[in-house]
């Protein structure tokens, strides 16, 4: 396994009036090795062209690219240490699973011997043994996409770059796949670059997750970082759901910020806020409750059962809050127009 490093990297191309338009914008990156990291942001931040700059498809407009001490930005992609996998899975229609997989290595000219032993080993990682005489149209969605895989790996790269590759399965089968993934990626312990849209994707495959904006990062972390913490209401609204409460920094208690809201005082993790300043409170929807107490009350305007939660809408201190039950019971379950008290849970709060 190789690490890769993007240093200072920009990406411009010229748009219809002939102006420079830049997709990628001065990203500094660094990826270890053996690392999983996504690159995750909406259609159109920049993911994908980052990705095919790191796999040389791209040229570079401004920065550098390195995989482990080398700089790469010279070298053609066929030459680079690194293998892509693709949305639409790119198979040679006319092989059959063998030839698909053993293709690349007939290219760099391996013996017959290694070829056969290399492809049955990949065959057995990614359980496509019974499946190595089919022709691709024999396979299902997600077994072409499982010979997509088998392909990349068998070329042994330092870096494997993935470019949503499960947007084409359906949903219980991306569900199989990511972990799939993420036990191949860390049993033959290989650095990943992957990119997707798919939050829940991101958080649940990743070591390091990369939320892009506009071409620039928006904010790096690890999953949990990412959702508990976010830094912009760009990234809390991006991964997950959130509510904004704006306050007042009035002083601090016990290491926590007291912030004065239009839901009343709340106290808050630090983060680096001093008295005075203007905040925005982020709250998840699960770290809202609701109970029947005559402090904080909020009227319920929707009221939806979704089996694992019950989801709720709460017009309280002068806004609407997306609130998220987990586990409800019938008895229990607050209807539309009720009165409410709203509580927070107090470790779930912070303030961007
Ligand atoms: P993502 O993968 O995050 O959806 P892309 O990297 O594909 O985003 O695109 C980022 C931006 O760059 C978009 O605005 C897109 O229109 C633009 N772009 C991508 N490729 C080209 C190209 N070959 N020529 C001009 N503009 C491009
Ligand atoms: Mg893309």
């Amino acid at each position: 396994a190789k690490s890769v490093t993007l240093q200072n990297i920009s990406k411009a191309f010229l748009n219809d009036k002939g102006e420079r338009s830049y997709a990628v914008k001065g990203v500094d990156l660094n990826i270890g090795e053996g690392e999983f990291v996504t690159l995750l942001g909406p259609s159109g931040c920049g993911k994908t062209t980052t990705l095919r700059m790191i796999a040389g498809f791209e040229d570079i407009t401004e920065g550098h690219i390195y995989f482990g001490n080398e700089a790469v930005d010279q070298i053609p992609p066929n030459r680079r240490d690194c293998t892509m996998v693709f949305q639409s899975y790119a198979l040679f229609p006319h092989l059959n699973v063998f030839d698909n997989i053993s293709y690349g290595l007939k290219i760099k000219k391996m013996s017959k011997p290694d070829i056969i032993s290399k492809v049955e080993s990949v065959l057995d990682i990614m359980n496509l043994r019974d499946y190595r005489d089919r022709m691709p149209n024999q396979l299902s969605g997600g077994q072409q996409q499982r010979v997509a895989l088998a392909r990349a790996l068998v070329m042994e790269p330092g870096v494997l770059l993935f470019d949503e590759p499960l947007s084409n399965l359906d949903a219980k089968l991306r569900l199989v796949m990511r972990d799939e993934i993420r036990r191949i990626q860390q049993q033959i312990g290989i650095t990943a670059v992957y990119v997707t849209h798919d939050q829940s994707e991101a958080m649940s495959m990743s070591d390091k997750v990369i939320v892009m904006n506009k071409g620039r990062i928006e904010q790096m972390g690890t999953p949990m970082e990412i959702y508990q913490r976010p830094k912009t209401q760009f990234v809390a609204d991006f991964i997950g759901t959130a509510n904004f409460m704006e306050g007042t920094v009035k002083g601090t208690e016990e290491g926590r910020l007291l912030v004065d809201t239009a839901a009343g005082l709340l106290r808050v993790h630090r983060d680096g806020f001093k008295t005075g300043d203007r905040v925005t409170v982020v709250i998840r929807p699960e770290a809202v409750s609701l109970g029947n107490g005559s402090e904080r009350k909020g009227i319920v305007q929707k009221s939806v059962f979704m089996g694992q939660t019950q989801e709720y809408e709460v017009q309280f201190g002068g806004q609407l809050f997306q609130i998220t039950e987990h586990n409800p019971i019938q008895e229990k379950v607050h209807a539309v127009g009720a009165s409410v008290s709203v509580q927070f849970a107090e470790d779930a709060l912070h303030v961007i």
